[in-house]
């Protein structure tokens, strides 16, 4: 059993080919955070014909079954990046549509165990913070 195949096995989601091809881009890149639109682009790369609407039926049943996260990262645009780790903070910048993570396990370990300590149940964890540019202060004009 290949390395995706065991991860499906672990979700308990049947390893069909397409699915195999969509969790094999999304291990071996070195992007994590993708839109459908991305991942359809990458299997054309690779040269695994598919339909978009294909990709969305297989990343919404990733989704369901825990191993990817589903992120409303840039303008509602849903992204998906895989669910292995402890959640973490992203750091988008809007005008270069750039996604960072912030690893502070400490800060984020901290914020949860207050929201349990409130008497809740964590169902979803997103922790984003949009960005821009900082604006240069005006320069001061001594007389
Ligand atoms: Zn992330």
């Amino acid at each position: 059993m290949t390395e995706v195949e065991q991860l499906l096995h672990q979700y308990h989601i049947k390893p069909t080919r397409k699915r195999v091809a969509v969790l094999d881009i999304l291990t071996r890149s070195n992007q994590r955070h993708f839109t459908a639109e991305q991942l359809y682009l990458q299997l054309q790369t690779v040269g695994f014909d598919t339909g978009l609407a294909t990709v969305y039926r297989v990343l919404n049943d990733f989704s369901s079954a825990g191993l990817l996260r589903r992120n409303q990262l840039i303008q509602g645009k849903a992204y998906y990046e895989l669910a292995d780790e402890q959640p973490h903070m992203h750091l988008i910048d809007i005008h270069q549509g750039e996604i960072l993570e912030i690893q502070n396990d400490a800060l984020v370990t901290q914020l949860l165990s207050t929201v349990q300590q409130m008497g809740y149940a964590i169902v979803d964890v997103q922790l984003n913070i949009y960005v821009k540019p900082q604006e240069q202060p005006p320069a001061t004009v001594k007389y």
